[in-house]
């Protein structure tokens, strides 16, 4: 019998992203298509990975920014069915940057795996002169390989970053992550890890949301929560609209999440609109619009607050939660 540190067969997803780029001229990093190379042949292009016990499946083949539930919904029970395989050490994933975050709090918060499953990305296509995409793979390799992985994380330009609290802060550089105070969980040097806080808590317990899993599995649409800012000159329009409206696909508005300014402050108009919302059914959540910290909660505060989840994470949390009512 195989145990979970005995095994050490990996399985590598494909989803498409820059990663999985094509530009037609090698030094254009910006101008090029994403999910168009095939991950057998991403995987082709790191000769180190051609000793490990690898089995490699195209999920998708899209850019990240139209990520959509149906890919989420492939995504999510193919790595659930390789998790449940004894020999399987851990998943490595290929994603576009710019959802990656996102995809990586559904797993984490559906799954809670107790093996590792590594996302990771690139932010220059494989046609690159010079791409990013066969190292960041290679280090995703490392971390998924390594006995104490645990968890969902994100590897790109040599760190790993916990699922909850990594975000794409830069638009090109090829280190666009940040965990914000929480910092990144380590890195990976020449192959080997040098971890700066331990793998997240929790998660080794292998704990299975099949319930949550189930009822995304099964939806075919996602409840429809909103995502607004509070700035300079916002009035509450655009919500009094969204109550007025309800989408052909995924229905009435079900919940608002508001990005709001500062220590999850917002616009006494909007705040007005929002207030509406409640009185109309409508979950409204807080988060902050600065890049790092969290909403401090103190008493009175006139809505509930994320949690500590930036806004995009916020709204598939409520989303998900709304999923359940
Ligand atoms: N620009 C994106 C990336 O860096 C494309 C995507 O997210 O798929 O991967």
């Amino acid at each position: 019998m195989v145990n979970e540190n005995q095994a050490r067969r990996l399985v590598v997803l494909g989803t498409g992203g820059t990663i999985a780029g094509r530009a037609t001229q090698p030094n254009d990093n910006v101008g090029y298509v994403a999910g168009q190379v095939a991950v057998s042949d991403l995987v082709a292009m790191v000769p180190a990975l051609a000793t490990c016990a690898l089995d490699i499946e195209q999920v998708a083949q899209i850019n990240s920014k139209d990520m959509v539930l149906g890919v989420w919904q492939a995504l999510v029970r193919r790595v659930a069915s390789h998790l449940d395989r004894r020999e399987v050490a851990g998943i490595v994933i290929t994603h576009g940057t710019d959802t990656i975050e996102e995809t990586a709090f559904l797993l984490q918060t559906l799954l809670k795996p107790s093996k590792p499953v590594v996302l990771t990305c690139a932010m220059r296509p494989a046609t690159a002169l010079v791409p990013d995409g066969p190292q960041n793979l290679s280090d995703a390799v490392a971390v998924a390989l390594h006995p104490q992985a645990c968890g969902v994380v994100v590897v790109c330009a040599g760190r790993i970053h916990g699922a909850l609290d990594v975000s794409k802060v830069h638009p090109y550089r090829t280190d666009p992550f940040d965990s914000g105070d929480t910092g990144a969980l380590g890195c990976v040097e020449e192959g080997q890890l040098r971890m700066f806080r331990p793998w997240p808590p929790g998660v080794s317990q292998g704990t299975h949301d099949d319930a949550g899993l189930q009822r995304l599995l099964g939806a075919s649409s996602l409840p429809r929560v909103e995502l607004v800012f509070s700035h300079a000159g916002v009035d509450g329009e655009l919500v009094r609209a969204l109550l007025e409206q309800s989408s052909s696909k995924a229905g009435p508005l079900r919940g608002i999440v508001v990005a709001g300014t500062g220590n999850g402050t917002v616009h006494e108009d909007l705040l007005v609109a929002l207030k509406e919302a409640q009185v109309r059914g409508v979950d409204v959540v807080v988060a902050s619009r600065c890049a790092q910290g969290r909403v401090v909660p103190h008493a009175g505060q006139p809505l509930p607050d994320s949690a500590g989840l930036s806004p995009v994470k916020a709204r598939l949390a409520l989303a998900l939660q709304l999923l359940e009512a």
